[in-house]
C-alpha cells in the first residue's frame, strides 16, 4: 500500500474569494522536457465541451460562406468601410454600437463568472478549443499519453518521423483552415479560397492569412496553457471576481484525505484512508498541467477534466462520485446557496442597462446619412438679382436597398431651391449633391441671415428621413 500524508499546505476547506488563498499551481504531469502530456478521459463534461466546442466551430467556420441579397451575409469590408450583418449595414460612424456590443459581452461574461466561474475558459474560449482539438490530433497521430512519453524518449526513426509528419501536418491543415475561416470575414471568403487554391500565395490576404495561421499553430500547438498562464489577462483577475456562491471545480479533501492506493474491496477506512486512490489521473487529464487536490489555482480553467477522470475512477472503485466536483465554498460549507448576491445583482443591472442601450441605439439608427457644407462663397448675386447660396449635400444611403430620395426646405418661407432634386441611390450608395437655394425677395432688410432646414424625404413611403440644419447669408444694404 503507498499511502501519502496529508501536506501541511493542503486545504481543508477553501477559500474561493481572497486571492491569497488562490495558489500558484506546481506543476506535475510534465514529461522529460517540461511539456505537459495529458491522457485522454470521457466523461459528461467532456461530451458536454465537446458538444459546444462543435456548435461554435461550426458557426465560425460555416458563417462567413453564407450568403444574403447576393453578398456575403457576414463581411467586415475594410475597403468599403462597411460591416455587413446579414440584412444590415453598419458603417464607421455606427461603431459606438461596437463599443456596446463589446460591453455586453464584457458584462455577460462577468455575470457567468459570478455564477460558474471561469466556465468561458473551460468550454468556449478559442484558445481552449483549438488545444483540445490540437490534443485530439496529438492522441490520433502519436498515440495516448505513455505512447506519446515513450515516442519523445525515442530515437529518431522512419516510424516516428511518419508519426511526428502527420501530427504537423494536421495541425497546420487546422491551422490554414482557421487562417481563411478568419481573414473570410473580412475579404470575401470564397474570393479568398479561390485565390489560395490556384497559388496566388503573394497577395495581402494570403499574407494575413499565413500570419493568423501561424498564431494559431504557435498557440494551440505549441504554447498551449502559457496562454492562459503568461497571455491572457482575463485569468489574471478572474478569482476575486468569485464570491462564495461561485462553482468552481473543488477537490473534497475531508472525504478524500488520506489518500493512498488500495485494492477495490478493502476496508481502506479502517486503514485511515480517504477516497482518494491516488492515481494521478486528475493531474493527467489537466491541460494546465496541475492538482487540484493542491486547492483552487490560478491557472485551472474549470475545464472538468479532472471531474470526468475522478468520476470514471469513483465509478471503477464503487465509491460515490464527486471526490472532485463544481461546488461553492458555501455549499462545502453546508450553507445554503443565494441566486441573487450583490455581484450578480451588479452585473446583472448593469447587463440590462446596456442591452436596453443598444436597443435603443439601433431603434433609433439612421438609415441614411445626410451633412451639408456651405460653399466658401458667402453667396452670390444671380442675373435676375436674387440673392443665391450653394451647398454641398453628403447623401449616403445605408440601407441594402435602392432608394429614392427627395430634398425640400424646411422652417422657411424666405427661400426656394432652384430647382427640383430627387436621386437614386443604390445601396450603400453615396452622392455629393450641390444644391442652390434662392431668397424669394430681394429686399436686403434684416440681419443678412436666414436659419432654415434641408429636409431629406423617401419618395417612397413619403417618411421624413431626416433634416439637417444650414443658414443662408444675404447683403444688407
Ligand atoms: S483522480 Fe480522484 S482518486 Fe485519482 S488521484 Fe485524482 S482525486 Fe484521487
Ligand atoms: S484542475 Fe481540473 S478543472 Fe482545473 S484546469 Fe485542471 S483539469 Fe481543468
Amino acid at each position: 500500500m503507498n499511502r501519502q500524508p496529508v501536506q501541511p499546505n493542503q486545504p481543508v476547506a477553501i477559500n474561493l474569494i481572497a486571492s491569497s488563498h488562490v495558489t500558484r499551481p506546481r506543476r506535475v504531469s510534465l514529461n522529460a522536457k517540461n511539456e505537459i502530456v495529458t491522457r485522454s478521459f470521457t466523461g459528461h463534461f467532456r461530451n458536454l465541451r465537446i458538444s459546444i466546442a462543435s456548435v461554435l466551430i461550426l458557426i465560425f467556420f460555416g458563417t462567413s460562406w453564407l450568403q444574403w441579397n447576393g453578398r456575403q451575409a457576414v463581411l467586415w469590408d475594410l475597403d468599403e468601410r462597411k460591416f455587413y450583418i446579414f440584412g444590415a449595414t453598419f458603417w464607421p460612424q455606427d461603431f459606438t454600437l461596437l463599443s456596446a456590443f463589446l460591453i455586453i459581452s464584457a458584462f455577460g461574461l462577468l455575470a457567468a463568472n459570478v455564477f460558474v466561474g471561469r466556465v468561458w475558459c473551460g468550454y468556449t474560449c478559442p484558445q481552449s478549443v483549438w488545444t483540445w482539438a490540437f490534443m485530439w490530433v496529438e492522441k490520433v497521430t502519436e498515440g495516448d499519453r505513455n505512447q506519446r512519453i515513450k515516442l519523445a524518449a525515442e530515437n529518431w526513426s522512419p516510424r516516428k518521423i511518419f508519426k511526428r509528419a502527420m501530427k504537423h501536418s494536421m495541425w497546420l491543415g487546422i491551422s490554414a483552415a482557421t487562417g481563411i475561416a478568419f481573414i473570410g470575414y473580412f475579404v470575401p471568403v470564397r474570393e479568398l479560397t479561390y485565390e489560395i487554391i490556384t497559388g496566388e500565395w503573394f497577395s495581402a490576404s494570403a499574407f494575413w492569412v499565413s500570419m493568423f495561421a501561424f498564431a494559431t499553430y504557435a498557440n494551440a500547438g505549441w504554447l498551449r496553457e502559457q496562454v492562459c498562464l503568461h497571455m491572457c489577462p482575463y485569468s489574471r483577475f478572474q478569482s476575486v471576481m468569485f464570491d462564495k456562491d461561485t462553482l468552481v471545480v473543488t477537490y473534497d479533501s475531508l472525504r478524500g484525505e488520506g489518500r493512498g492506493s488500495r485494492k477495490k474491496d478493502e476496508d481502506y477506512k479502517a486503514q485511515g484512508l480517504g477516497d482518494c486512490i491516488d492515481c494521478q489521473q486528475c493531474v493527467q487529464v489537466c491541460p494546465t498541467g496541475i492538482d487540484i487536490r493542491n486547492g483552487l489555482q490560478i491557472d485551472c480553467i474549470g475545464c472538468a477534466a479532472c471531474v470526468d477522470a475522478c468520476d470514471s475512477i469513483m465509478d471503477k472503485m464503487d465509491y460515490p462520485r464527486g471526490l472532485i466536483k463544481y461546488t461553492s465554498e458555501n455549499a462545502q460549507e453546508g450553507k445554503p446557496s443565494k441566486v441573487f448576491r450583490p455581484l450578480v445583482l451588479s452585473y446583472t443591472a448593469a447587463l440590462v442597462v446596456v442591452i436596453f442601450t443598444l436597443g435603443f441605439i439601433l431603434q433609433e439608427r439612421e438609415l441614411v446619412d445626410v451633412s451639408v457644407m456651405k460653399d466658401r462663397n458667402m453667396f452670390r448675386i444671380n442675373s435676375d438679382g436674387k440673392v443665391a447660396n450653394v451647398y454641398r449635400l453628403k447623401i449616403t444611403n445605408k440601407t441594402q436597398q435602392a432608394q429614392t430620395y427627395k430634398v425640400n426646405l424646411e422652417k422657411t418661407d424666405a427661400l426656394v431651391l432652384q430647382r427640383h432634386y430627387e436621386l437614386s441611390l443604390d445601396a450603400g450608395e453615396m452622392i455629393d449633391l450641390p444644391v442652390s437655394v434662392i431668397k424669394i425677395n430681394r429686399n436686403s432688410d434684416g440681419e443678412g441671415l436666414i436659419r432654415f432646414a434641408f429636409k431629406i424625404t423617401n419618395v417612397n413611403d413619403e417618411s421624413v428621413i431626416k433634416e439637417s440644419n444650414a443658414n443662408f447669408n444675404y447683403p444688407i444694404h
